[in-house]
């Protein structure tokens, strides 16, 4: 906290995994050792800074920031791009790193087990604001941006992934200029690209569909139930959440909402596959609000809630997937009256420290933390990775079978950890702790 007192969401993301593998602290032979290999890997290896100018459609200069923020070579660094929806200003620049530092504590490492890549050891991301810029803006900017983050990523030292504000477009966009700077073949150097250059099937709709397999088994194991006709709330309506809805409407769950930061779109009935098209329509396609869909959806709209502020809008499940801290210590209360039996993260850290609270005083929710739930994401970059130094094209059934096993490992591993005693999230943590303390013990970086 001394160090670091301007970077809450580090703090509570740092702290969230304190108080999960504190019992692990008083272990009689290995206590002290995880506590100081619990020091060294909350304090990153290297951060850089850099300038991104950039030229606007009325051809005046902008000058935005980026940075990379590397926690540990022990992992091949996949790291995930930002790009934020608020532009932040110069002095509260320490949030930011903040939140890169957040997403590397929160991603820390369970995915990958059985295919021997460990990943997730780097966050990356600018204070540009995308909302609002034309397609060309947001091309020049991504240009600029990888004119300088070129000299420091490479297919075998960081492989940028996207993340909010950062989808396939951008991806394309900054792949682009790495062709034209590096001279070399790369295709392994950005994951999450199309599938005309190098790019994996499956990997836009990895997250969501690894979050709702994740929830698959958490809901067969613990509670002998399927998603079957099960009532979920879905926030977001961004990458996760497009491919979360739409597998949950596979698997012939109840879609109830998805949300935008305006607003809320609640369907009681459960979505359609045409409401579906339409706000993938919106968000993909027109990159417009969900408030402008109007009558060509047979959901009903809200200003200014969320799936976790509507006392009438009953679910089973929940699928948090904005961003971080959107269930607070009300939303949760409002799940836990309303009897809501799982809440499976899709985004980063959505649930505020006091929310979690409020969900761990009710072990009878199954919660599983985004570290665990959303790991198909960063898993498939892992495979895109492994599929690009192939130099080869994996059919779309065999990526799926890969995720699918994927998940069920990350689920196996969490309740291994979890123990007899322990809840699905304390197993979360443990395992991903354990996983890199050990492999930082065999590497002698700590001793
Ligand atoms: P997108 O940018 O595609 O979508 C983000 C969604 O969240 C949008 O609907 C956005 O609404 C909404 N949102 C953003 N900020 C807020 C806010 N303050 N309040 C309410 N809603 C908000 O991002 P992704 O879908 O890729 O990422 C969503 C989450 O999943 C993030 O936490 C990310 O870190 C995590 N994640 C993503 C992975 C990936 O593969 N993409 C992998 C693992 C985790 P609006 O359009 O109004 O901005």
């Amino acid at each position: 906290r001394a160090k670091y007192p301007h970077q809450p969401v580090f703090l509570q993301a740092v702290e969230e995994m304190a108080l999960a593998i504190e019992p692990l602290f008083h272990d009689t032979v290995n206590g002290d050792f995880y506590k100081r290999a619990f020091l060294y890997m909350t304090e990153p290896e290297r951060m850089i800074s850099f300038h991104v100018p950039w030229t606007d459609d009325e051809g005046n200069l902008k000058v935005n920031r980026g940075w990379r923020v590397e926690f540990s070579r022990y992992v091949d660094v996949v790291f995930y791009l930002r790009q934020y929806t608020t532009v932040f200003i110069m002095d509260s620049r320490p949030l930011i790193f903040g939140e890169l530092h957040f997403l590397y504590i929160v991603h820390w490492d369970l995915t990958k087990a059985d295919y021997g890549l460990p990943l997730g050891g780097g966050k990356g991301g600018s204070d540009f604001d995308p909302k609002g810029k034309s397609d060309s803006e947001i091309r020049r900017f991504c240009e600029s941006f990888m004119t300088q983050l070129c000299r420091y990523i490479d297919a075998s030292t960081d492989v940028p992934a996207g993340d909010i504000g950062v989808g396939g477009r951008e991806i394309g966009f900054m792949y682009g200029q790495y062709k034209r700077l590096a001279n070399k073949h790369g295709t392994g150097v950005l994951t999450g690209k199309s599938f005309l250059f190098g790019g994996i099937h499956l990997r836009p709709e990895a997250t969501g569909y690894g979050a709702v397999y994740m929830a698959q088994h958490a809901i067969e194991d613990k509670l002998k139930e399927s998603l079957e006709g099960k009532r979920c709330a879905v926030s977001g309506s961004g990458n996760v959440a497009q491919y979360a809805s739409q597998m949950l409407m596979t698997l012939g769950a109840k879609v109830v909402s998805v949300s935008d930061s305006n607003g809320v779109l609640v369907f009681e009935d459960g979505m359609s596959l045409d409401d579906w098209n339409a706000v993938i329509d919106a968000k993909q396609v027109k990159r417009a609000r969900l408030s402008s869909l109007g009558n060509n959806i047979s959901g009903k709209y809200i200003a200014g809630q969320s799936p976790w502020t509507l006392p009438d809008l009953k679910f089973d499940f929940a699928f948090p997937c904005a961003t971080q801290n959107e269930i607070d210590k009300d939303g949760a209360s409002l799940l836990l009256e309303k009897g809501v039996m799982g809440v499976f993260e899709g985004a980063n850290l959505p649930t505020s420290a006091e929310g979690q609270q409020v969900l761990r005083s009710n072990p009878r929710v199954l919660y599983i933390p985004g570290k665990a739930a959303n790991a198909g994401g960063v898993g498939t970059s892992g495979l895109e990775m492994s599929q690009n130094a192939s130099r080869t094209q994996w059919k779309k059934e065999k990526v799926d079978a890969m995720l699918k096993e994927m998940m069920a490992d990350i689920y196996k591993q969490m309740v291994d950890a979890a123990g007899k005693e322990g809840t699905l999230e304390e197993g979360c943590n443990r395992a991903g702790f354990l996983k890199v303390a050990h492999a930082l013990k065999e590497l002698g970086w700590v001793y």
